[in-house]
């Protein structure tokens, strides 16, 4: 079979369009932070990751002007080679100062960051250990190890154990959680899986894409949330989301950094992140240190979001977060109400198997700070009106 042929046979998503409920790659013509312009009509931005609502900031466009024009559009190659910047070196000492950590190492995605990170530090006779729900980078980093991989059910903790306790004492362990799970927005229990891992002599590693910005005094991420920062080896995190750019890092010990640093082929191979994309993240920084406020705001809508969806009788999961998950149920009506929320001018991102089982379809909804009690209310207003009017609630 040629792959013309067998590309062909994938009829999903052309089903889909016919039906004129297609939900992805969706042209935005123009955004305002908050809302954007599609087919002419402005939308309320609900499904975005811009939590601290940075992109449109005039102080961070500023500075990604700045770099735009200092060092140009690209870095043209590897941060191996040619493509570390001054830039790219203060972001990795103002990275370790926000973690407290020795070192922070600075990838190109959030993606390559977990790829590079633990396909490098998991040899073979090693053990890795992953919550099912942890993000694809993750998993697809796990498929690239030599050592033995263990996937336990969402939080299930005392599969962990037995997991733990089935490897002999000997073995490198590493278990890797996401902070805040992505399309769940509940926080993972780190008190509970940090007493595991010095029980059973093994490392830890947390994804904190969703939490850095969003948890912790500081922002500093789901370990400062807990207080246990000093229990994590590794934290990687993304600047594509609260800090409205793109790119990605590791923090944690030098030792460990400097291994990454002529071992990840991710990074290697890789041609580094642009140097206004990476000004954004410096001002970013700054900006999320200067107006504690953005967090507090954000804190403020979530909690609104969350109680105004409860009780028009919709299901949020265990959200805990502003990423807000609205479970509908099977495809088709989750769908309709997709099209239905859009049309009535809201922006919601669809989440359907494989991503979750085929019962538990859900509309993800997530917040920013720049979201105003206007939005909300009108969120709110719509998913009442076509929530009752296709009967989910
Ligand atoms: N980890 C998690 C939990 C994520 O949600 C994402 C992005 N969706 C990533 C890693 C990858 O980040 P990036 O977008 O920078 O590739």
């Amino acid at each position: 079979m040629g792959l013309i042929e067998k590309c062909s046979r994938y009829t999903r998503a052309r089903e889909v369009q016919a039906s004129g409920f297609y939900p992805y790659f969706i042209p935005i013509e123009a955004s305002h932070d908050t809302e954007v312009v599609i087919g002419g009509k402005t939308k309320i931005m609900v499904g975005s990751n811009n939590y601290m609502g940075l992109t449109h900031h005039p102080y961070v466009l500023e500075r990604a002007k700045e770099a735009l024009y200092r060092y140009g559009t690209g870095c043209t190659g590897s941060r191996f080679l040619n493509g570390t910047l001054d830039l790219h070196v203060e972001l990795e000492e103002k990275l370790a100062e926000l973690m407290g950590t020795e070192s922070a190492l600075v990838f190109s995605t959030g993606y390559q960051t977990n790829l590079g990170v633990i396909s490098t530090l998991v040899g073979r006779g090693d053990h890795l250990f992953l919550d099912k729900l942890n993000h694809a980078s993750i998993v697809d980093g796990a498929s690239l190890v030599y050592g033995t991989v263990h996937r336990y059910a969402h939080g299930d903790l005392r599969a962990l154990e037995r997991q733990l306790q089935a490897v002999p004492d000997t073995a490198h362990k590493l278990v890797v959680t996401d902070g805040v799970f992505s399309m769940e927005g509940d926080i993972a229990d780190l008190p509970s899986i940090v007493a595991l891992t010095e029980k059973y002599g093994a490392e830890l590693m947390v994804d904190d894409a969703h939490s850095i910005g969003v948890l912790g005094p500081d922002g500093a991420g789901t370990a400062a949330h807990f207080g246990l920062s000093d229990k994590v080896l590794l934290t990687m995190g993304t600047f594509s989301k609260s800090f409205a750019s793109i790119g990605g890092f590791v923090a944690g010990p030098e030792v460990i950094l400097h291994y990454l640093r002529h071992h990840a082929r991710s990074l290697i191979f890789s041609a580094s992140m642009p140097p206004a994309s990476v000004a954004t993240v410096l001002a970013a920084l700054e900006v999320m240190k200067r107006e504690p406020e953005r967090r507090d705001n954000l804190w403020r809508l979530t909690h609104r979001m969350q109680e105004g969806l409860k009780s028009l009788g919709f299901d949020i999961g265990h959200s805990e977060t502003p990423i807000i998950p609205v479970v509908i149920g099977e495809m088709e009506d989750t769908f309709v109400m997709w099209k239905a929320l859009f049309d009535a001018g809201v922006f919601t991102n669809p989440v359907m198997p494989p991503a979750v089982p085929e019962s538990q379809c859900r509309l993800r909804i997530s917040l920013m700070a720049t979201h105003t009690d206007d939005h909300i209310d009108a969120v709110l207003e719509a998913f009442a009106t076509v929530g009752r009017a296709i009967a989910v609630i």
